[in-house]
């Protein structure tokens, strides 16, 4: 069990963590540096040693070893990000980065998402060395930059140019799962996270005959994309569905007494009411189309039109999502990736998910844990090149009126003091049996 230290420790930590601004605002505008020396400066008190990597300058990861007891054993990567997403300090009722801890809450950008994770991490190394504790199975501690924004300075950096510093791992764990999710009916939620959708991020180009806008012309740029992102828009996906997602409503419809019909699941997650809300944007591909861009001037017409749309496509889902956006876009329309990343899918009935499950019951018994597969995407998709299967797992107990999804990237981003010890918790206790 961890100590009292690790506990103060864990507060200290997000705190401290949070008042180092990481803001990542893309195109290579972060600086996780001051943030991986933190860490790493942690790290080598508990008298691990870690590696300090950047393919920018400023853009630092941080990477050690802790040593397990069977060397015959897989190893366990464990990673957390360091750069958290833009804060307006208007609009919040705590400066984003004072790391303020009030009323026992700790306040501010990356207080979900996931310094609070970085301080477990750290929390939970410390206290090891300090009672000796070595786990099972080497874990690697993984702390990247930019995942955020591309990945490029951070795992996916990582994966490409360090894979001999992950040598042997075969699972990794991360962000986003076994958290807390109420269903205001008096039924607590864990879900952990087995499974991410792909994202697809689409340029469309609409090419036709410019020309004077007071003539006749058949071959419009802007109605030819206007009518293909309207297709793309209205299109009903159908129903797919993934290991991850089948385990899950199966469980969500045992733990409400429904009747598990996944026949019709439509009516399933109508029957689920709030509950739905973990599995209705992973039981199929979706587009949302979200720019456009033509024209110059009212009466030209463009010979060009431009829109941008947010794919996502589930675990198996990829070629279905580029054979239908073929047929939505049509013979006018061309489509590319412009930004694209794999979906993951990781099994539900591994040892490894057992544990995790285990863990959290042991601390939450009145809860219930559930597989889900995560709406978007994290670090573990660029980790999944090195063949590492990824879960979401960053254990928070949120008292009701917590909306973690809500917080995720939102204001007056905070996690309350109890909510870190509990992760600290569940997360030994994981880590000491994984
Ligand atoms: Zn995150």
């Amino acid at each position: 069990m961890a100590d009292g230290q690790a506990m103060d420790e864990v507060v200290t930590f997000t705190s401290e963590l949070i008042r180092i601004d990481t803001t990542n605002r893309g195109g290579g505008d972060c600086q996780e540096r001051p943030a991986a020396e933190y860490a790493a400066a942690r790290l080598a008190e508990a008298g691990l040693e870690p590696v300090l990597l950047e393919r920018t300058r400023g853009r630092t990861n941080v990477v050690a070893r802790i040593e397990g007891t069977d060397p015959a054993a897989d190893a366990l990567l464990l990673h957390g990000h360091l750069d958290v997403v833009p804060a307006e300090a208007r609009d919040w009722s705590v400066h984003p980065f004072s790391g303020e801890i009030r009323d026992g809450v700790v306040w501010g950008r990356g207080a979900v998402d996931m310094k609070n994770m970085d301080a477990m991490i750290l929390a939970i190394a410390r206290s090891w060395a300090r009672e000796g504790v070595r786990p099972r199975r080497d874990i690697v501690v993984a702390f990247t930059a930019d995942e955020e924004a591309s990945a490029e300075d951070g795992s996916g950096f990582l994966a490409d140019e360090h894979p001999g510093l992950f040598a042997g791992c075969t699972e990794g764990v991360s962000e986003s799962g076994a958290f807390t999710f109420h269903d205001g009916g008096g039924r607590q939620i864990y879900p952990i996270a087995a499974g991410e959708r792909g994202t697809g991020w689409l340029r469309l180009t609409a090419r036709g005959r410019a020309g004077h806008g007071s003539k006749v012309n058949k071959e419009n740029a802007v109605t030819r994309l206007a009518a293909a992102i309207a297709r793309v828009g209205a299109h009903e996906w159908p129903l797919r569905l993934t290991p991850t997602v089948r385990a899950a409503l199966t469980e969500l419809a045992v733990l409400y007494g429904i009747e598990p019909d996944l026949t019709d699941v439509d009516r399933l997650l109508e029957k689920l009411g709030p509950a739905a809300k973990l599995v209705e944007a992973t039981v199929r591909n979706s587009a949302n189309p979200t720019m456009l861009d033509a024209g110059y001037k009212v009466n030209v017409i463009p010979g060009e039109a431009v829109a941008h749309v947010d794919g996502r496509y589930l675990p198996g889902g990829e070629d279905e999502f580029r054979t239908t956006l073929d047929l939505l876009t049509g013979p006018d329309v061309d489509w590319e990736f412009h930004h694209r990343e794999v979906a993951l899918q990781a099994p539900v009935d591994s040892p490894t998910y057992a544990r995790m499950r285990a863990a959290v019951e042991e601390f939450a018994p009145e809860g219930h844990v559930v597989p889900y597969c995560m709406s978007g995407g994290t670090d573990a998709k660029q980790f999944s090149r090195l063949g590492i299967t990824g879960y979401g797992f960053t254990p928070l107990k949120l008292p009701e009126g917590f909306d973690y999804q809500a917080l995720f990237h939102g204001v007056d981003e905070r996690v309350p003091v109890e909510a870190l010890h509990f992760g600290v918790r569940v997360l030994d206790r994981f880590l000491r049996t994984a």
